[in-house]
C-alpha cells in the first residue's frame, strides 16, 4: 500500500513540475514581484530604463552603483508618471548593462508601479556588452542560460524575466554572433512563451531577424522591432505590420516630431494595432556624478498626446497604443 501511495505522490509531483510556470493565469506576464494576469498590466510603457552602465561586459560589476543612491534618484520620476495612470513599465536594460532585478523590485514596491525585467544579451556596439562565452557557446547553450532565468529566477533571486531583450548590429547580412543571438531568442521563446524584443533600427536588419525566427517556426507576432523609428521608409512599417511584427517607436523621451509623422502614417494606414510606443528614457548612469541627468518618462503625456489629439487621435487610439497593444505583444500564453 505504501508503495502505491508513493507512486501516486511521485506522479503528482512530476505532473505539477511539468505544469510550469506556477500561477493560475491563462495569459500572464512576469513582473519583478511575480506573475500577474495580463489584464492587470494597464497603461504600460514598454521601453524605459532605470539604470544603465556603459562600461562594458569586461568591467561591469554591481559594486559600481549603490542601490540606495539609484533609488533616491529614480523614484521621483516613477511617482511623477502615476498621475498619468502608468501602471506598468518594461525595463529594457539587459544583462551586462546593469540589469539589477533587486533594484527594480525595490523601485516597484516603493512606487506601486509594476516593473518587468528581461533575459537575453545585447550584441550591438560590436559586442562590447557580450561576455566572452557568447563567442564559443552555441545558440542552444545561450538559450539554456536564458531559459534557466525564466525557470529559476535571475542571478540567484526568484525574480523572473517578463520578456527577452536582445540586440543586433545594423548590417546587410547579420554577423554570425548576431544570428546566434536571434536563434537563442527563438529557442527561448519556444520553451518559455516570452516575447522577443530586439534592439535593431532599420527594417533591412529587422527583416533578417524575422526570417531566422520564421525558419524556426516562430511567428513574427512574437517579435518586437525595437527602435523602429530609425526606419526612413515608412512603407516598410506596412510590410512589417502585414507580417504581424510589433513596430516599437520608442525614443519619445528624446524627440517628438519623428513620432508625430510616424504615428499619423500608422493611423492613416490602419496599422496602429501593430505599434508600440515608449520613451527609452531614464536613467541613472554610474559613470556620471550623481547618476547624471535623468530624462523623465513624461513626453508622451505632456507633448505627444496633445499634439496628436489636435490631429484627430482619440482616446481609443491611446488605449490601443498604451494598453491593448502592450498586452497583446507581451502576454505569455500557457
Ligand atoms: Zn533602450
Amino acid at each position: 500500500m505504501s508503495k502505491f501511495l508513493n507512486f501516486i505522490f511521485i506522479t503528482i509531483f512530476f505532473i505539477s513540475c511539468q505544469n510550469h510556470p506556477s500561477n493560475n493565469f491563462d495569459n500572464y506576464i512576469n513582473t519583478v514581484a511575480g506573475p500577474i494576469s495580463i489584464d492587470s498590466m494597464g497603461l504600460t510603457l514598454i521601453h524605459e530604463h532605470m539604470l544603465v552602465d556603459f562600461i562594458g561586459a569586461d568591467s561591469i560589476n554591481s559594486g559600481r552603483w549603490n542601490r540606495d543612491s539609484v533609488e533616491q534618484k529614480v523614484l521621483p520620476f516613477l511617482l511623477e508618471i502615476k498621475q498619468y495612470g502608468v501602471q506598468s513599465i518594461l525595463d529594457c536594460t539587459p544583462s551586462y548593462l546593469a540589469k539589477d532585478p533587486l533594484l527594480l523590485k525595490s523601485l516597484s514596491e516603493k512606487s506601486g508601479i509594476q516593473i518587468l525585467t528581461n533575459t537575453g544579451f545585447y550584441g550591438a556596439v560590436g559586442g562590447k556588452y557580450l561576455p566572452d562565452f557568447v563567442q564559443t557557446e552555441s545558440a542552444e547553450q545561450l538559450a539554456d542560460r536564458w531559459i534557466a532565468e525564466f525557470e529559476n529566477g535571475i542571478e540567484g533571486t526568484s525574480i523572473k524575466p517578463g520578456f527577452i531583450k536582445i540586440s543586433v548590429n545594423e548590417a546587410d547580412t547579420l554577423s554570425l554572433i548576431d544570428q546566434k543571438l536571434v536563434k537563442a531568442a527563438g529557442i527561448t521563446h519556444q520553451k518559455t512563451g516570452l516575447t522577443i524584443a530586439s534592439h535593431t533600427g532599420t527594417w533591412r536588419t529587422a527583416v533578417q531577424e524575422v526570417r531566422i525566427l520564421q525558419e524556426m517556426g516562430v511567428n513574427p507576432s512574437e517579435f518586437v522591432w525595437v527602435h523602429a523609428q530609425n526606419e526612413p521608409d515608412f512603407e516598410n512599417y506596412k510590410v512589417a505590420a502585414e507580417m504581424g511584427v510589433w513596430i516599437s517607436l520608442d525614443g519619445i523621451g528624446w524627440a517628438i516630431d519623428p513620432y508625430v509623422d510616424r504615428l499619423i502614417f500608422a493611423k492613416e494606414n490602419g496599422i496602429l494595432g501593430n505599434v508600440l510606443i515608449s520613451h527609452d528614457a531614464g536613467w541613472y548612469d554610474p559613470a556620471k556624478a550623481g547618476g547624471g541627468d535623468f530624462q523623465p518618462f513624461t513626453n508622451i503625456f505632456e507633448k505627444l498626446i496633445p499634439i496628436l489629439n489636435g490631429k484627430g487621435f482619440t482616446e481609443k487610439d491611446w488605449d490601443l497604443l498604451l494598453k491593448e497593444n502592450p498586452k497583446s505583444a507581451f502576454s505569455i500564453y500557457k
